[in-house]
């Protein structure tokens, strides 16, 4: 009885930190110590262990996913009056990162996976495209094989936001490898997150590598040398420190995410009105998020708040009908997909530490919403 009242929160970071505590501690105590707050060896050992998680050459640290994404189409080139090809449904970040280079966003919609359609990149194509830049939403792998087959035939470079894919498979491949650069969010909610922003670029190309190093730092590879005119966009060594201690856990909390996942699959299987996430052949997804499709979304909703139970919509809005992307000028059916998934999508509670029992009630509820619709 107690328990049905208690909330289910969309998510719980502290389960996390507990089990870490002493651990992460340890590593503050001794940044402070050794006053080595920024660039310090705390940032070079977490670049070299995620580097070699994901099986890449190179991780430059950033301090957020959003300057991730902005540095490393720099330093592919992106600049004014270029377009780059994106879905319509991600968060606004992807967006605005091409935004700041000067340059064009060219939205796609999404394919049954809520990632980028292929079938459609191939239209958005013309003279002024530089750059495919899928993302792995919800943690789904994008269709890479077909990205690059389409980069590679018109001569583009890829770049795939992983924001949402730490230690995501394509193909027994972790993302991270599969386009020439890949962007990575640390944010406190990501599957792997700091203590507050952090993001990373990982590549195996030295050129872009060196870029985004140099762009991060002023564009100084000397202290007060400056090769070009860069930014401060640099990770703190206490979230280096932090993110290495938890990388060694990230498998173990994304295997608890999938097993979550697999449960919610089974039973939602069953409901008329409500589907769950699609997975391609060969995906191995992450599970950043668990996001079902409901036909008639405010029955669901009214029925998860009235248990308790805490969801969200990601995105309620899509990009093309985000004020700041007005001048896009994108008409109301654009992106059909895209705009179904706003009105349709609710994303369940997901994440390493939500208990049996609290799965349990998520699942009632989605019962309980699906009798109530067939009713109607
Ligand atoms: C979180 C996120 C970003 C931006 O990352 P920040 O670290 O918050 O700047 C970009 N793209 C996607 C898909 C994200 O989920």
């Amino acid at each position: 009885m107690a328990d049905s009242e208690a909330i289910v929160p969309f998510l719980d970071l502290s389960l996390q930190f507990q089990p870490l505590k002493a651990e992460i501690v340890m590593a503050l105590a001794s940044i402070f110590e050794s006053t080595s707050f920024v660039m310090g060896p705390a940032v070079e050992e977490f670049e070299q262990a995620f580097a070699s998680y994901c099986g890449a050459k190179h991780c430059v640290s950033l301090n957020s996913g959003t300057a991730a994404l902005h540095l490393a189409l720099l330093a592919m080139n992106v600049g004014p009056g270029d377009e780059v090809i994106t879905p319509a449904n991600s968060f606004i970040a992807t967006a605005e990162a091409i935004s700041f280079c000067g340059a064009t966003p060219r939205l796609v919609d999404v394919d049954e996976t809520a990632t980028i359609d292929v079938s459609r990149i191939e239209a958005a194509i013309n003279e002024k495209t530089k750059v495919i830049l899928p993302v792995h939403l919800y943690g789904q792998p994008a269709d890479m094989d077909g990205v690059n087959a389409l980069a590679k035939a018109h001569g583009l470079a890829v770049l795939d936001d992983a924001c949402q894919a730490h230690g995501a498979m394509y193909k027994g491949k972790r993302i991270g490898t599969l386009g020439n650069a890949t962007c990575f969010s640390f944010y406190p909610g990501k599957n792997l997150g700091a203590a507050g922003d952090g993001g990373a670029v990982v590549t195996n190309d030295d050129a872009i590598a060196e870029k985004v190093r140099l762009l991060r730092n002023h564009g100084s590879v000397k202290k007060y040398h400056h090769e070009m005119i860069g930014h401060n966009f640099r990770l703190d060594s206490i979230q280096a420190a932090i993110l290495k201690i938890k990388l060694a856990h990230l498998d173990e909390w994304n295997e608890q995410r999938r097993q979550i996942a697999a449960r919610y699959d089974e039973h939602i299987g069953g409901l008329s009105g409500i589907t769950g996430p699609v997975t391609a052949h060969g995906r191995q997804p992450v599970f950043h998020l668990y996001v079902i499709e409901a036909m008639q979304r405010e029955v669901v909703e009214k029925v998860l708040r009235e248990e308790n139970i805490s969801y969200g919509i990601h995105y309620p809005v899509p990009i093309h009908r985000q004020p700041a992307y007005a001048f896009l000028a994108q008409s109301v059916g654009s992106f059909p997909r895209t705009e179904m998934l706003a009105e349709r999508i609710v994303s369940l509670p997901i994440y390493p530490g939500l208990t049996i029992e609290q799965q349990d009630r998520v699942l009632r509820a989605l019962e309980k919403a699906a009798s109530l619709v067939a009713a109607i």
